[in-house]
């Protein structure tokens, strides 16, 4: 068996017989490494806390041949204001969903890895509505689907765009709309997102829109998802 190390972050946890779980980690270099950690649960493991959801870890693990071994992790940052907030870890929790379902199992994965650690690193410091629906946008556009929001996705029209669909690639103005409908606030805040102005975005005070913004990418991420599943099977 060989001995590797690399840095995670936890993305879900679960049981293993009577004292061990199941760790999946997003890790920098490995992809999606699913390892157990053993006698986490005994109340004097060596783990103690450090392997929980969120938490960004250096590790050492054994390969094995379907699930890899922690023998070593510590922890880099807990996001502590992140696991103490509901709200923000009910966000984290989200992109982590998002993450163990875009990632393949050993298959490197570097971007992702590093979006998902900036997007909890701006969760911990400033919780923005948008993080989230940021977080996703970019997601979406490192799987290759990078939307049309400058013009109608049909005519080009730049002004009075009133949808969005994923089907067509993007906005779309009265005439050729179909899809999500969406506010002109919602338009504006999604041309920042995909313009390069996520920064500018990140500053949105919540409202409606952002909800809307955020509601758009969640459902966006599902249809890719099912997509994808689809195209190799595994639906229908
Ligand atoms: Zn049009």
């Amino acid at each position: 068996m060989a001995l590797y190390r690399d840095h995670g972050i936890v993305l879900r946890t679960h049981k293993l017989g009577e004292s061990d779980r199941i760790v999946t980690f997003a890790t920098e270099r490995h992809g999606k490494v699913r390892a157990v950690a053993k006698g986490i649960r005994k109340t004097k493991s060596k783990f103690g806390a450090r392997l929980e959801p969120t938490t960004h870890v250096a590790l050492q693990l054994y390969e094995g041949r379907e699930l890899d071994i922690v023998t070593q992790a510590e922890v880099v940052d807990h996001f502590r204001a992140i696991r103490e907030d509901l709200d923000r870890l009910t966000s984290a929790i989200t992109m982590l969903e998002t993450v163990d379902q875009m990632g393949l199992e050993r298959e490197p994965n570097p971007d992702l890895y590093r979006m998902l650690l900036g997007a909890l690193r701006t969760l911990a410091t400033d919780h923005s509505a948008l993080v989230v629906a940021g977080f996703h946008w970019k997601v979406l556009a490192l799987e290759g689907f990078r939307p049309n929001v400058e013009g109608c996705v049909v005519c080009d029209e730049p002004d009075g765009l009133v949808a969005f669909d994923p089907i067509e690639g993007g906005l779309l103005c009265g005439e050729h709309r179909r899809g999500t409908r969406m506010s002109p606030e919602a338009v504006e805040l999604l041309q920042q997102i995909l313009g390069g102005r996520l920064a500018q975005a990140l500053r949105a005070p919540a409202s409606p829109a952002t909800h809307e913004v955020d509601h758009l990418a969640t459902r966006v991420v599902e249809h890719h998802l099912e997509r994808r599943l689809r195209s190799v099977g595994l639906l229908d």
